[in-house]
């Protein structure tokens, strides 16, 4: 059976997924998996495709001490328990920077094209890149190919892709890359068979998660992104605060004395609905606490949602449809029915029982805006276009042969 590997590395986990290429490029998920606690409480935990358990199992520290060592075990399991053996392994990589708006095959000077884009992404572009680096080196013939998150929302205009500031900044690299673009690629490569009708018009997607973005698609292609040079922008997330003034980064500078890291570690872990809650970075517990600041924190994401639902409106200049994905998109009826109240002005109008049932047309018959919610599957949008890739250059099994 010929299988793909996806690889999602973060800091502290390496997220993995299996899926086996069936007749005419389907690929069906055959294993889930993450190995988290990397260098603190190791674990390895493992799922089926109907999320039936296939693995549990706790490590020593010194034997998961990195990413590298992380894939190491994963793939040991991989290989000698489950026999995988993949024929490619598609990559989640945070930054394309200014150049890559595609997929791309990975070879060592891709490897150090993308190292120059550590330092727009310096807490996850690393440790994208650290097991990339250990295949090109242990495998050096199993082909790898680099996903990008901003490579969706390349193709922006000009003016919505500068910031007001000297043009020699934005040939640097500091632009408004816009980000979450592997799962606005999947929604928009959804819609055509959720939603024909608007699938080629005018369409937010929210996706709304731990991390939370919004995303103006027209025609299937991004326009415009609640993001912009960093994952820190747009929406309040759940430990991001979303848009701040750059004034208040220089008053936590000058007045509070805090240095780059400092900064840098309170603005990606210690505000969002974490920061303004006091309670929880997690939209359940906030839903289910009796603490008032966890009520404003929920007041605030949905008003902010609402607020940019109207720039993004007007990117578009228009709105055929809205749709809501990713974690709190796709499970929280009571903040899409709250989302929804704040977009009423655009003619959105939510059926609530179509709504509490998560169907995937939320809004009533007769609403000018029809509201959609379309779970998200960035993994699987990685194993297509590392598919894609491959089968452009020769046929799977053909490839098997040259890699075994
Ligand atoms: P994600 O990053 O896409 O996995 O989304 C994680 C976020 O979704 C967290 O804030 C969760 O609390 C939230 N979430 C997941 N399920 C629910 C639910 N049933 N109701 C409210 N929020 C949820």
């Amino acid at each position: 059976m010929d299988t793909i590997l996806v690889v999602n590395a973060g800091s502290s986990s390496v997220k993995f997924q299996v899926f086996a290429v069936e007749g005419e490029g389907r690929l069906q998920r055959q294993i889930k998996g993450q190995m988290d606690g990397i260098g603190s409480r190791p674990r390895l935990r493992a799922s089926g495709p109907n999320g039936d358990p296939m693995a549990d199992r706790a490590y020593p520290i010194e034997a998961v001490a990195d990413v590298p060592a992380a894939m190491a075990v994963a793939g040991a399991w991989l290989r000698e328990e489950n026999s995988i053996n993949p024929i490619a392994v598609g990559h989640r990589v945070v930054h394309g920077g200014p150049d890559y708006s595609r997929p791309v095959l990975i070879d060592h000077g891709v490897v150090s094209r993308l190292e120059r884009f550590v330092s727009l992404a310096p807490l996850h572009q690393p440790h994208n890149l650290a097991p990339i680096k250990t295949l090109l080196n242990t495998r050096p013939n199993l082909p790898q190919v680099a996903c990008f998150d901003t490579g969706f929302h390349r193709d922006h205009d000009a003016l919505a892709d500068y910031y007001a500031i000297p043009h020699q900044l934005h040939t640097e690299g500091v632009r408004r890359y816009g980000f979450h673009g592997l799962s606005y690629e999947y929604i928009a490569r959804r819609l055509p068979e959720v939603a024909p009708d608007i699938a080629a018009g005018r369409v937010i997607v929210a996706h709304l998660g731990s991390g939370a973005s919004m995303s103006a698609i027209k025609d299937g292609k991004s326009v415009e992104s609640t993001m912009g040079f960093t994952a820190l922008d747009g929406l309040a997330m759940g430990t991001r605060p979303g848009q701040i003034d750059p004034g208040v980064v220089l008053y936590l500078i000058s007045e509070k004395g805090m240095s780059a890291t400092n900064v840098q570690n309170f603005l990606y872990r210690e505000c969002g609905l974490k920061g303004l809650s006091g309670v929880s970075n997690d939209m359940r517990e906030l839903e289910t606490s009796e603490d008032p600041r966890a009520a404003f924190a929920i007041d605030y994401f949905v008003y902010r949602v609402g607020l940019n639902a109207g720039m993004l409106a007007a990117a578009l200049q228009g709105l055929d449809a809205f749709v809501f994905t990713a974690g709190i998109g796709e499970n929280s009826a009571t903040l899409r029915a709250r989302i929804a109240q704040k977009l009423a002005w655009l003619g959105v109008a939510i059926d609530p029982a179509e709504n509490a049932r998560h169907a995937t047309r939320i809004s009533r018959s007769e609403s000018r805006i029809p509201v959609y919610v379309v779970p998200t599957d960035e993994e699987r949008m990685i194993a297509q276009h590392t598919l894609a890739l491959l089968m452009n250059q020769q046929s799977p099994s053909q490839h098997r042969a040259r890699v075994s």
